[in-house]
């Protein structure tokens, strides 16, 4: 069966002018699916008979709801889906003044290893399709009522591994005649697979682009993140300075503080040396303990002036307002926490 939310608009289009169908059918169906319908008998103004055709061969592979966690402090939603090969993803849903937000997953777990990722703990198993990972929209979408406007592709999974469907997926999200989500509303966070860099920056030069930095020296960033083995910090920093010039974004370095770690003032100086002149942003997270990993988060009074003395040095930062602090919002928390529940 093809998962119909797998399909750009162009290949929906071949699809339906190999069933004989003209080009507008196609628009059509795409419309209808990212509406949010969940079988092809809500598709009112498609003839019967072509309903009848693709229910043969086509499905709309929505993920199932496995369980939800909603936070009773500011709304955010955490939701374990169910894909049809009996996979689970998470995804979480938060409300920002700007509109409705949404942190997606790209692969079934990663095999970046990153040390303070629950997400990693079983390696990859395998990537979502560009369908996946829309359908993790449309179903906190059709759950909770309400439009997503921001999407950021942040979640379980290394989004430059699984590099042509993420692209696929930004490209479907963008579509006019589907969610109409702006290239500017759409963040993709990479570890520092820095060969990918410059190939984003070519193919969607307005989607913005986060690093998962987390550390200011290959010693302690190779020992959180073995990335960093393979494309050390000097590879990283200049790949981001080279998307700057070619784009004029802003880059995004994530930058989670870790008690004792990398939360101290030569941590917040060393930082702002290696970003100096540099268009960027520092999002500083404190950090979403996870037991797995031993590690504990800054207090907020360290994060403070982490962040006082990079924007003395010229370092715009901000601190990442801690959304769902009472559910397990931390990236692959749900996933395990189900995994264990069910040994
Ligand atoms: S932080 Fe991201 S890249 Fe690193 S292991 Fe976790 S999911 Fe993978």
């Amino acid at each position: 069966m093809i998962n119909l939310l797998d399909l750009e608009l162009n290949k929906m289009e071949q699809l339906l002018s190999d069933m004989g169908q003209p080009k507008f059918r196609a628009k059509q169906v795409f419309g209808w699916l990212y509406k949010g319908v969940s079988s092809f008998d809500e598709m009112s103004n498609v003839p019967a008979v072509l309903r009848e055709k693709l229910a043969e061969t086509a499905e709309i592979g929505l993920p199932q709801i496995l369980k939800v966690q909603q936070s009773k402090l500011d709304g955010t939603r955490k939701y374990l889906f169910g894909l049809k090969d009996g996979n689970a993803i998470e995804s979480v849903f938060m409300k920002y003044k700007f509109g409705n937000s949404i942190c997606v997953s790209s692969q079934v777990g990663c095999r970046m290893g990153c040390k303070f990722c629950a997400s990693t703990l079983g390696g990859l198993l395998r990537n979502l399709t560009p369908g996946e990972i829309a359908g993790q929209i449309l179903a906190a979408e059709k759950d909770t009522g309400e439009r997503i406007s921001h999407v950021v592709i942040m979640g379980t999974g290394e989004p430059f591994d699984n590099y042509d469907n993420v692209a696929a997926f930004i490209r479907i999200i963008n579509d006019k005649n589907g969610l109409n989500i702006g290239m500017r509303n759409i963040t993709v966070s990479t570890c520092g697979v820095v060969p990918m860099i410059s190939r984003f920056g070519e193919d969607f030069p307005q989607v913005n682009l986060a690093i998962s930095l987390h550390a200011t020296n290959n010693e302690a960033r190779s020992s959180m993140m073995p990335v960093n083995k393979a494309y050390p910090m000097e590879q990283l920093i200049a790949a981001c300075r080279e998307y700057g010039q070619a784009t004029s974004r802003r880059v995004t370095f994530e930058y989670t503080l870790v008690k004792g770690v990398n939360d101290g003032p030569k941590d917040a100086a060393a930082l702002a040396g290696l970003l100096r002149g540099m268009l960027c942003h520092v999002n500083l997270i404190p950090l979403n303990v996870v037991k797995e990993t031993g590690f504990e988060t800054s207090s907020k009074s360290s994060a403070i002036e982490f962040q006082k003395i990079l924007e003395a040095k010229g370092v715009p930062a901000t601190i990442r307002r801690e959304l769902g602090d009472d559910i397990d919002a931390a990236c692959g928390q749900l996933r395990l926490n189900a995994h264990n529940d069910a040994l």
